[in-house]
């Protein structure tokens, strides 16, 4: 076939056929599609959206592009977790360790930065020697020792995902739907878990900005779960402004730890926790009971150990003294008094990846110490002078003015103090 008539399609707004779906996927991960038709049929798909018959061939021509592990068939109880994106979003590295130390297995097939959001790959690789499992037997000896494992997308397991999600992160695809799907999906019925948490997130920080929208894309996850036999529970949940604190690599590890040793950001742990309720009620327990148990084990220390034993499995030093640090920061303070009324998450997702915490063209390296942290949330008070965002910067350079009153624009202040939006928007498929 050729491909461009194929890529011609698309962009005309017509139906492509499972074949044609299947000659695009097998092309990312054989390497027989070059970049730039890859990149234009993602901008196509993106642009003109797809069926829903076009997105689950999508998913399980994406899902078959390489091994299946059924890791469900050996571990049954094991459940995966994912989020759809957003910023200060550092959950992944709370959830493992803290569900898998209520003795229910987690295997996390993790992404990298995506767009304007930071990755829970490139997040790990600021733990020194860190590895993600890539193959299913390392993949299956860490869950095994440690009750919990990260893995990613290799060319063993869903190559085309790997591929198709370095380019979508440097080329303005990331927001369509099919395309979300089809990414998150494939590689979670690859990895073969039999349940799964979905973490949809809505709001100026997310890929889709609007409950609604929200919606659409849960009912759509849903939907290829149900049609898998995979079962699931998912929340919409609030990203109308950065989930935690801290948005970056080294940052969210030390974010992480902190909630991982009982204190920490209090939207964080709360999501968290939330998403974690619904892990252990997949396994079995009542709500209450899970809430009670995963509060114990967030304060009597048994999370923090368990995330010591997964990132020593996995190669990696827990230490956080050995965390990167970033070498400068630069202040940005509230221009007036008044209350924090808004907080646009895209922004300063986007402000961290020009820091260095992403990826502008492909093949960029992140910079593991570039973060930014918030100061200040929506509804606090703040007065004129109050430092409101730390810009910390690694070694990319920035112009300081510039990027500093990018971040100055993405707080909003006004005379009135507003409520912030709740955690969980709405929970969905019978969740917790
Ligand atoms: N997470 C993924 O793995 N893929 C997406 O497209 C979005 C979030």
């Amino acid at each position: 076939m050729n491909f461009v008539k194929i890529i011609a399609r698309k962009r005309d707004g017509l139906e492509l056929s499972a074949a044609e779906i299947r000659e695009f996927v097998q092309g990312a991960s054989n390497g027989h599609l070059g970049d730039e038709q890859l990149a234009a049929m993602l901008m196509a798909i993106c642009i003109r959206g797809a069926t829903a018959v076009e997105t689950q061939e999508l998913v399980e021509a994406m899902r078959d592009s390489g091994a299946r592990w059924r890791l469900g068939e050996v571990f049954p109880e094991a459940v995966d977790k994912h989020s759809t994106g957003g910023v200060g979003d550092t959950v992944s590295l709370v959830f493992a360790p803290l569900v898998a130390s209520c003795g229910v297995p987690v295997v996390m097939m993790a992404g990298a930065g995506l767009g304007h959001t930071q990755g829970t790959l490139d997040k790990l690789a600021a733990i020194p020697g860190f590895r993600p499992a890539l193959s299913r037997s390392q993949a299956t000896e860490i869950l095994a020792a440690c009750g919990a494992c990260f893995a990613a997308q290799s060319d063993e397991i869903a190559p085309a995902d790997k591929k198709l999600y370095l380019i979508r992160d440097v080329t303005g695809t990331v927001p369509s739907l099919p395309l979300i799907v089809a990414s998150i999906m494939s590689k979670k019925l690859a990895v073969g878990a039999r349940r799964l948490v979905l973490d949809i997130k809505s709001g100026s920080g997310a890929f889709f900005k609007t409950p609604q929208a929200a919606q659409g894309l849960a009912n759509s996850l849903l939907e290829v779960a149900r049609r898998a036999g995979v079962e699931v529970r998912a929340l919409i949940t609030d990203m109308s402004q950065p989930l935690g604190d801290r948005l970056g690599c080294a940052t969210e590890v030390r974010a992480a730890l902190e909630v991982l040793a009982g204190r920490g950001d209090r939207r964080l742990r709360e999501l968290t926790v939330e998403l974690a309720v619904n892990a252990l009620v997949l396994a079995g327990r009542t709500p209450e009971a899970a809430r009670a148990e995963l509060d114990g084990k967030l304060s009597d220390g048994r999370a923090l150990a368990a995330y010591e034993a997964i990132v020593r499995a996995h190669g990696g030093d827990p230490d956080e003294a050995r965390l990167a640090r970033p070498r400068a920061a630069l202040h940005v303070a509230a221009p007036r008094a008044g209350f924090v009324s808004a907080v646009d998450g895209e922004a300063l997702g986007w402000i961290a990846v020009a820091l260095g915490a992403g990826r502008r063209r492909l093949g960029d390296d992140v910079d593991l110490a570039a973060g930014v942290t918030l100061h200040a949330r929506i509804g606090d008070r703040v007065s004129e002078g109050q430092p409101l965002l730390t810009l910390e910067l690694g070694d990319r350079d920035v112009d300081a003015g510039e990027i500093r009153a990018q971040a100055a624009a993405a707080v909003t202040i006004a005379d009135e103090a507003r409520k912030p939006a709740p955690l969980v928007v709405a929970r969905l498929g019978g969740s917790a």
